[in-house]
């Protein structure tokens, strides 16, 4: 009797639970993780290739005003593909713009904006995968645009490196062992 007392109780402290757990919406569930493509290069964060509207400036001392990335030409919610493989490190709103960043091997970390996204900070993202979609936020550019920024470390570097095939190539984000 005590030990059907105990199963009764337990099922009632169970029960209460379960409404809240079929409730919340698994995060990220619509996500389809595919294989990365068996290439090294980058792919341009847009399709089809956009136009760089505005080209990589970046100011002489850390402190000064330039454009420490490049815009591409797109419209309002057109998705955002991930250029490489790597994990979601930011993705929120920056003063007055949503900001989406990548944190990708070799130190490299790519941003976008504005750009919003339903992934979650640490969510692993793969080559080529739709990550987000270009916010209505047309201030930047006086039209809507991608705004891509990459950095190394510290130090910003052009995204062009990585998806136009300018060589010699002087900056590889990493190697084939
Ligand atoms: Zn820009």
């Amino acid at each position: 009797m005590a030990r059907i007392l105990r199963l009764v109780r337990l099922l009632l402290t169970l029960l209460p639970a379960a409404p809240l757990l079929g409730g919340a919406a698994p995060p990220n569930t619509h996500v389809a993780l595919s294989e990365p493509a068996p290439s090294r290069g980058w792919l341009w964060p847009l399709e089809p290739r956009p136009a760089v509207v505005r080209a990589f400036d970046p100011p002489a001392q850390p402190w000064l005003s330039g454009h420490r990335g490049i815009d591409l030409a797109g419209g309002p919610n057109q998705a955002v593909v991930a250029p490489h493989d790597g994990v979601i490190a930011f993705a929120g709103w920056v003063v007055d713009r949503p900001v989406l960043t990548v944190d990708h091997a070799g130190g490299l970390r790519s941003s976008f904006e504005p750009a919003e996204t339903d992934l979650t900070v640490g969510t692993r993202i793969s080559r080529g995968q739709r990550i987000g979609r270009i916010a209505a936020a047309p201030l930047h550019c006086g039209t809507t645009c991608l705004h891509w920024g990459v950095r190394q470390h510290d130090d910003y570097v052009s995204p062009l490196r990585f998806v136009a095939d300018t060589r010699p190539s002087v900056l590889l984000p990493w190697r084939d062992p």
